[in-house]
């Protein structure tokens, strides 16, 4: 939580989800009352096939649908691939990029990375930018470097708190059920914000949403939503049951 951010709760699908699963994006919507509207902001990322009908499903609630990733041309020959201009044209507002999947399946680098952030806000989307270390390198010592490292290559200059979203997922959190302390997610989000003061500036820094993903439940989502630095949640497996989304969300009832 950081005084003055609005934060924002965002459910990433990954390779999971048919037209009927949309069912679950509509008892979002109808559970996501003004109340809660008035404290947090919520964003659905279905899988590309998923966009436009997930888009037209959310309209009138204000759930925003965006992208799992994006190529970093706005068209051309890349068989099999979404530009962002695309995803923006089926109706997301924002494009996971960077996601620790991403990076090791695909061996997207962060200048990979930057150029999809590029795109994402070359076609008006919001960047979800992913950082996060393996379980190697924490053991080594080396969160802080790594994430420091992928900040520095994976984020265009001039981004602003309009067009990103940084999200730290340590990699070993994800999808595992474990989760760091909340002493040790405090240490990095405030690393990251100091990266981010060096790299974009202390105003647009000071106003950023760091989202914290890895293993997000609704029982540990009050915990982890009230630390500090920690504008909110990227969430994976429990995104895709509106009962604990919203379970997740409820972090932010008043
Ligand atoms: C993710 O995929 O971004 C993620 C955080 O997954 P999970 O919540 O399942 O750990």
């Amino acid at each position: 939580m950081t005084p003055g951010i609005r934060p924002l709760v965002a459910g990433n699908w990954k390779m999971n989800g048919l037209k009927a699963s949309l069912a679950q994006l509509t008892a979002m919507a109808s559970q996501f009352d003004a109340a809660l509207a008035r404290n947090v902001d919520l964003l659905v990322c279905p899988p590309a096939t998923l966009v436009q009908a997930a888009a037209a499903a959310a309209v009138g609630s204000a759930i925003a649908v965006g992208g799992q990733d994006c190529h970093a041309n706005a068209s051309g020959a890349h068989t099999g691939d979404v530009s962002a201009e695309m995803l923006a044209d089926a109706g997301a507002r924002f494009v996971i990029v960077g996601h620790s999947e991403r990076r090791a399946d695909h061996g997207e680098t962060d200048a990979v990375v930057k150029a999809k952030a590029e795109a994402a806000r070359r076609a008006g989307l919001v960047a979800v930018v992913c950082v996060g270390e393996t379980r190697a390198e924490r053991e080594a010592g080396k969160t802080l470097a790594v994430v420091r490292g992928q900040l520095e290559g994976s984020i265009p200059a001039g981004m602003t708190a309009a067009d990103l979203v940084v999200a730290y997922e340590p990699v070993w959190a994800i999808g595992t059920g474990l989760t760091p302390t909340a002493a040790d997610v405090a240490e990095v989000h405030a690393a990251i914000r100091s990266d981010l003061e060096r790299i974009l500036g202390k105003t647009e820094s000071g106003k950023l949403r760091i989202l914290y993903g890895g293993s997000v439940k609704p029982s540990n989502a009050a915990e982890l939503m009230a630390i500090e630095n920690v504008d909110g949640a990227l969430v994976g497996g429990a995104s895709l049951k509106a009962e604990d989304f919203m379970g997740i969300a409820a972090a932010y009832r008043g």
